[in-house]
């Protein structure tokens, strides 16, 4: 007997003649998350195992954090040839178990000798010799023993669920503004669940945001990475930036303005890493640079399609998000973010673009970018 991790894969499942591309991809990141654990992964028959991980519990962990798949299933593996073995290990598995309970058999291998309800018979029965606190209960029961035979036989009754999504690196890749508020990491692990690697640009404006407060986006990002396989982050200068915008422009339009010349630095960089969206953690109506004419006046500014997956999300429902996904309490920390440096008092909603455009006009524009672009750091995890 020996045991392994059986994982089964979500919504690749729907996927038609190009699943084995989706299969390939998740095998790679499935062998990614456990490489320096030392576990084996190898795909058989629409499951892909994980065998001989130094530490189980950590390389559970890091599977079910994998996109692409759908749950985890702690298995023994046993000679299928050997009926014997597999019912005494069924009933040491149940051992410990009270309640009802049903035994699940399935077989890809049609030759076996056995259906799948002898199977169920044969083994429930042994069972139910051996554990007088089990009764069976075939529709709703509290365990179930799954019996699967393919090349070998695996039984298993745990199933610890897993993030679901698609493998990253599938769906191409998109730049992620990075604030150190809670909205956007959710946002890029949003669309890092839906296969796409993600590069992060952060804007920081030193002295007046402090290393505290980067190195608290760095932390994020690092949260970040170890779902979508990696990440690059930009840190890019904003002070000359919003210093410029600070002292030539309306008041009420600085903030939008500021977030106009974050999108366009982010779409340089999106441009040059080949990704093909921008993403924000914006919601509608959330502050007032998130007006649907707000929002626009920052569109208009780039080509790029600008993903906001918590467009519709209340805060709550983000905070809750950011708990789920353990992001909540690094964003939570008390540090400033660039965006509330020059908070103006009354932040325009409803935007004029003649304003808008005559303030810009009196900015060195193109220089602050090039300079800001030029004078960036880049930080890998
Ligand atoms: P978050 O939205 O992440 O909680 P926040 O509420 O402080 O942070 P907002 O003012 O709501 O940020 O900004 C809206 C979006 O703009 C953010 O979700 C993020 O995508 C982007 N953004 C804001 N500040 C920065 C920054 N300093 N660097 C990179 N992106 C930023
Ligand atoms: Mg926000």
């Amino acid at each position: 007997m020996r045991e392994l991790l059986l994982v089964k894969y979500g919504e690749i499942y729907l996927k038609g003649l190009n699943r084995p591309y989706f299969m390939h991809a998740l095998v790679e990141r499935v062998k990614q998350a456990v490489k320096d654990l030392g576990g084996k992964v190898w795909l058989y028959d629409a499951r892909i195992f994980v065998e001989g991980a130094s530490d189980m519990t950590e390389c559970i962990r890091r599977v079910t954090r994998v996109f692409g798949v759908h749950s985890v299933c702690p298995a023994r593996a046993l000679d299928k040839a050997d009926f014997a073995a597999i019912c005494e290990n069924a009933a040491e598995m149940m051992a410990s178990k009270r309640g009802t309970f049903k035994v699940d058999s399935r077989r890809s291998d049609k030759t076996y000798p056995m259906t799948s309800p002898e199977m169920n018979a044969e083994i429930g029965g042994y069972i139910l010799d051996r554990n007088p606190d089990l009764t069976v209960d075939v529709k709703t029961p509290e365990h179930r023993l799954n019996v699967e035979i393919r090349d070998e036989c695996y039984l298993y009754s745990e199933v610890i669920m897993a993030v679901g999504g698609m493998p990253v690196g599938t769906g191409g890749k998109a730049c992620l503004l990075l604030s150190g508020g809670i909205d956007s990491p959710v946002a890029g692990y949003m669309i890092a669940k839906r296969g796409v690697e993600l590069v992060a640009v952060h804007y920081f404006s030193y002295p007046y945001t402090g290393e505290q407060a980067k190195q608290k986006v760095l932390d994020l990002a690092k949260i970040l990475s170890e779902y979508c396989c990696g990440i690059k982050v930009y840190v890019v200068p904003f002070t000359d930036i919003q210093m410029q915008i600070h002292e030539k422009c309306h008041e009420e339009y600085t903030t939008l303005i500021m977030r106009r010349f974050m999108m366009r630095i982010a779409e340089r960089i999106a441009e040059k890493e080949e990704c093909g969206a921008l993403i924000t953690g914006e919601s509608l109506g959330q502050v007032a640079s998130q007006t649907m004419e707000a929002l626009n006046t920052t569109n208009m500014v780039v080509k790029m399609p600008v993903f906001r997956p918590l467009i519709g999300f209340d805060k709550s429902d983000i905070i809750a998000y950011a708990q789920k996904i353990g992001t909540y309490e690094t964003s939570s920390l008390p540090y400033e973010d660039c965006c509330t440096v020059f908070t103006p008092r009354h932040p325009a909603t409803k935007p004029k673009m003649n304003i808008v455009l005559s303030s810009e006009s009196r900015l060195e524009g193109d220089r602050l970018i090039e300079e800001a672009i030029a004078n960036t750091e880049i930080v890998k995890f």
